[in-house]
Parts: C-alpha cells; structure tokens; sequence
C-alpha cells in the first residue's frame, strides 16, 4: 500500500483546501517556523485513528479545526483529512481488498453538545477501529514508531536510563509484554 495524495480542509492552519501529492520515494516538507509542518504529519497521524493530546498537540477532540485567527478569519466548524492509497497490490484487509484505490477519511464536526469523529473507506462509514487496523496491518499508524514527534530524538537523548528504556521497548513491541509479566507476578 502506497500513500498517493493528501487532503486537508479545516485542519489545524490549514483553513482552505490543501491537496499534496505524495510522489514515490523521498518526500521532504520545508518551509518557515509555525507553517504548518508539524500540523501536516498530524493530520496524518489524526486521519490514523490518533486521539492523544500529546500526539495532536490538542486538548479537546474539537481542537483540530480551524480555531480562526487574531486577523480577524473566522473559525470553522469541522475539520477533514483524506488520504488516497493505492492498493494495487491487495494488501488491505479482506472487507476493503476489492479495489486499486482506497480512500481513507476522517471528518470531525463541532456541536454544541461535544463534536462528533466520522471516519469513512471509499465513501462507506467505518468504525474507528476499522481504521486503525488498516493502518497497523500496514505496519504503520497512529502509534506506530514510524512516526516520531518534533522534539521526540532530543528527549531520548536528554531521558534518565529508565525512561530511554522504556523508549526502547515501546519501538521494539515488548511494552504489551512487560505489562503481562508484571500482572503474572502480582498473582
Ligand atoms: P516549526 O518549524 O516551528 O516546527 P511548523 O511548521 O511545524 O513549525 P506547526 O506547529 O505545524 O508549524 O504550525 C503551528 C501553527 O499552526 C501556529 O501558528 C498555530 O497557531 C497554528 N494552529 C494550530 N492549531 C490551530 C487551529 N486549531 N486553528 C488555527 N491555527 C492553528
Ligand atoms: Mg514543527
């Protein structure tokens, strides 16, 4: 599975549509302090399933949409993120393997009484879940170590033993494991 083209609208800084072609091999994002770098990988991340204040730099659930600037541009009332994979290969899970193309969305939509998260494959709801599971058969996703926050290799660097331990077996897939162990030995 190979990611073709990005869309965000409402996102974070990205108040009007923005479309990114992702070309095979090395893509590289530059541009000024507070562009918008970080909010892209974000958008990504978010489209993957992620809810966490820390991987979204955001309180509340609400808090990706547009939030409106000093300069007066009003605020929006939803945020969407879509992704366009191409699954020429077939290797999605079974319930999304019949066709060349996936569409993965996520749309969140603020209400008065909480915001609401939809996500959506070739234009069908699907369950959170549905998504993540995609993702994590693609070795990559929300929490997948593929992805590492701004600021995430200098806080490795300066981390007590312990926690660059802990670092170190969350990547290698064994932090599941040592939470077993140490339940198996409270018994
Ligand atoms: P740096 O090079 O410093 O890491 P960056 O390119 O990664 O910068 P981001 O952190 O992606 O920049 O973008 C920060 C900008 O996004 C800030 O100006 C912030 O106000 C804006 N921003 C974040 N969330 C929202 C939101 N919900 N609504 C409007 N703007 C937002
Ligand atoms: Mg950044």
């Amino acid at each position: 599975m190979r990611f073709e083209r990005l869309r965000l609208c409402g996102f974070k800084s990205f108040v009007e549509p923005v479309d990114i072609e992702i070309r095979p091999g090395l893509t590289g994002v530059v541009g000024p302090n507070g562009c918008g770098k970080s909010n892209l990988v974000e958008g990504l991340r978010w489209l993957m399933g992620a809810n966490s204040a820390k991987a979204m730099r955001a309180s509340g659930m609400d808090e990706v949409i547009f939030a409106g600037t000093a300069g007066g541009r009003p605020a929006r009332s939803w945020a969407e993120v879509s992704l366009e994979i191409d699954n020429s290969s077939r290797r999605a899970p079974a319930q999304f393997n019949d066709s060349d193309q996936l569409v993965v969305t996520r749309r969140v939509v603020r209400r008065a009484d909480g915001s609401v998260s939809q996500y959506s494959i070739n234009g069908k709801e699907v369950r959170a879940r549905d998504v993540q599971m995609l993702f994590a058969d693609a070795s990559t996703g929300a929490t997948s170590p593929a992805l590492v926050r701004q600021g995430q290799i200098s806080e490795l660097i300066n981390a007590k033993p312990t926690e660059r331990r802990r670092f170190l077996e969350e990547a290698a897939g064994v932090t599941g494991l040592a939470a077993r162990r140490h339940e198996a030995q409270l018994r």
